[in-house]
């Protein structure tokens, strides 16, 4: 018999001839510098800010829908900037946000009848499993089941996302010097594009001004596509919900230091954490724990440690349906170096919280997602709905702050906020007041709590249909949408997301409470 042979077993060895893929180190750099702008957002000193699509469908992956999502984005930031006076940390829920949490795991729908029946259009009643996101099954009831190929379809879709928006930024699509080419001729509010004009008066003369005190037009010239101080690019970063462990684990690398010294060499193979090897698990059963923690703290002090990181997005989040304490995703997401978040709902308890983070029994410490309390590391995504904020927020406040933990606070102002449609009960819709109230009151208990709300986090589209018309998912803003014109032009396949226009008043209000 092969002794304590497995078809992993390789990966405990040195390996000779390894490949290290440039792509994947500049990846892990820009993975670093995102925690590292974050722990600035801690502090106070940067705004985050986060949107895109709550379900991101494959179809989105081409030339329009991209561009529209980041010029949106852009948009929006340079608006915050102008009136926070604070850089803006960009991150798009994009190239990923393919697999989602559902209320409920079927549905009931209206199923096309099979022959010719179906063909005249006769449908019946079926119970089908839920739209779980394009990673998983598709939109069209007769499309629901469960199908695995959709996984790689979601690397390919992703890694295509990431690669077009990277041509993007190094083509100067991000040029802060052209900020008209983002595409806001379609506004029809007199009184939006106005105040938009007046921004982008504002911040050219302060451009203008910068390259006359650096001496000159070529001064300030950035390196590449990601890279910052310049004004020709600006940062740009992706996130998705890591809903889909199987497709997480598949992307994640292991980066070991080499003690040879010459710096780290990525792998490319998946995580394996130390202590999850097949050996250490059949010996569990032999042992008592107390000795395998002992041992295994003895291994962890020996070996230089090793990293992982998730190279399928610069963040991910845990969805407020998954953040158990003692469940998959939290043992996932506290191995990777990449900044995380959590989101952070109503039937979150203080204590819990602060468990996640952190615990001072050692026992505990195996479940915690950042037991040495790296600056950047934890997002927490408050999203409890205007009329609980003020019930929750205070009391998670509070328990962080007793704890030692520094972390950013951001408001998703949507997710507590859906309700369904006065005129059509079978669409979900936000109202813009709701989203607007809970970002201010956020703003308004950290404040008077002595913490930062960092930054927000959206769910919003740039995308308009052949018309030139926006979407309408959310009653309200400055369009002043109403319940009856919802049917209008809604095309998401999930939550509803603010449209062009109204993610724009968002901006613009942000920007003024933040230059208050
Ligand atoms: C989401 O962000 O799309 C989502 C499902 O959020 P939550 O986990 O907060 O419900
Ligand atoms: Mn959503």
């Amino acid at each position: 018999m092969t002794s304590n042979w497995s078809p992993s077993s390789w990966r405990e060895k040195p390996i000779a001839q390894d490949v290290v893929y440039e792509d994947q180190q500049d990846l892990e750099k820009q993975i670093d510098r995102l925690r590292a702008q974050l722990a600035d957002v801690a502090q106070g000193k940067a705004f985050l800010l986060q949107g895109g699509d709550c379900a991101e469908l494959f179809s989105a992956c081409s030339q329009d829908p991209i561009e529209h999502k980041l010029s949106l984005i852009l948009l929006m930031s340079l608006i915050i900037l102008h009136g926070s006076r604070l850089p803006v940390i960009r991150i798009a829920r994009i190239a990923g946000q393919y697999a989602k949490p559902r209320s409920k795991p079927t549905e009931v729908v209206d199923y096309p009848l099979d022959g010719e029946a179906g063909q005249q259009g006769k449908t019946e009643k079926r119970e089908v499993m839920s739209f779980r996101g394009d990673n998983v099954n598709g939109f069209e009831v007769t499309d629901r089941r469960a199908d695995p190929e959709r996984l790689l379809s979601a690397y390919f879709h992703s890694s295509a996302t990431l690669n077009y928006i990277r041509a993007l930024l190094s083509s100067g699509f991000a040029d802060l010097n052209a900020p008209r080419q983002w595409s806001f001729s379609h506004v029809r509010s007199p009184s939006l594009q106005k105040a938009f004009e007046e921004v982008i008066d504002s911040l050219m003369d302060s451009l203008d001004f910068m390259r006359v005190a650096a001496g000159g037009a070529g001064a300030g010239k950035n390196e590449g596509s990601v890279a910052r101080g310049g004004t020709e690019t600006v940062d740009f970063y992706t996130s998705h919900e890591g809903l889909s462990l199987e497709y997480e684990e598949a992307l994640t690398r292991a980066v070991q230091p080499l003690s040879a010294g010459n710096g780290f060499s990525s792998l490319a193979r998946p995580a394996r954490p130390s202590g999850a090897s097949s050996s250490s698990r059949a010996n569990s059963t032999v042992r008592g724990s107390s000795q395998l923690r002992e041992e295994k703290l003895e291994q962890q002090q020996q070996q230089p440690q090793q990293k992982y990181y998730n190279l399928s997005s610069h963040f991910i989040w845990i969805g407020d349906r998954t953040r158990q304490l003692d469940g998959a995703h939290v043992e996932y997401f506290r191995g990777i170096q990449n900044p995380i978040g959590i989101k952070v709902g109503p039937t979150m308890k203080g204590d819990e919280l602060v468990k996640m983070l952190d615990s001072t029994s050692d026992i505990e410490r195996t479940v915690v997602v950042n037991p040495d309390n790296i600056p950047g590391k934890v997002t927490l995504i408050s999203r409890y709905g205007a009329d609980k904020v003020e019930k929750f927020l205070p009391a998670h406040i509070e328990a962080v702050k007793n704890s030692r933990h520094v972390v950013v606070w951001q408001c998703d102002a949507m997710h507590g906020n859906t309700k369904s449609s006065e005129t059509d009960p079978s669409l979900k819709t936000r109202h813009f007041v709701d989203i607007i109230s809970e970002i201010s009151s956020s703003m308004k208990i950290h404040k008077e709590l002595g913490t930062i709300l960092g930054g927000v986090h959206l769910e919003l589209t740039g995308e308009i249909n052949e018309d030139g018309f926006s979407v309408t998912e959310c009653i309200g803003g400055s369009m002043d949408l109403m319940d009856k014109d919802l049917s209008l032009n809604y095309l998401s396949h999930c939550d509803p997301r603010l449209n062009y226009e109204q993610s724009l008043d968002v901006a613009f209000l942000i920007s003024d409470y933040l230059r208050a």
